[in-house]
């Protein structure tokens, strides 16, 4: 497994989602990207739309800022429930995360 080989390249949309299902409640991923996750008051992660609101429909997506993006993948690998999803707009493949070649 090389640490630096992005199976995105740069220009592909992602978006990234969240499996409360398995979700631990750890927060490591609000740490790393706030902008783009958050603890509920149910004490799951949830991602937040690029307005700051929590979207807690089962499956729900929001955009990955490019400035971000680092950030997220880093809580992907690192989520403890593996249940952090970033996949590309364009095909919905998933480039980080458990569903990741
Ligand atoms: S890092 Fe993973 S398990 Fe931990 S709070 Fe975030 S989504 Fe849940």
């Amino acid at each position: 497994m090389q640490d630096e080989a992005p199976s995105a390249t740069a220009g592909d949309a992602l978006e990234v989602w969240i499996d409360q299902d398995l979700c631990t409640g750890d927060g490591i991923c609000a740490q790393y990207a706030p902008e783009v996750f958050e603890l509920d008051i149910d004490g799951l992660a949830y991602v937040k739309s690029a307005e700051d609101e929590l979207l807690q429909d089962q499956g729900a997506t929001t955009p990955v800022p490019l400035p971000l993006l680092q950030d997220v993948i880093d809580s992907a690998k690192e989520c403890p429930g593996d249940c952090i999803h970033v996949r590309r707009v364009s095909d919905r493949v998933e480039v980080y995360g458990p569903d990741a070649e």
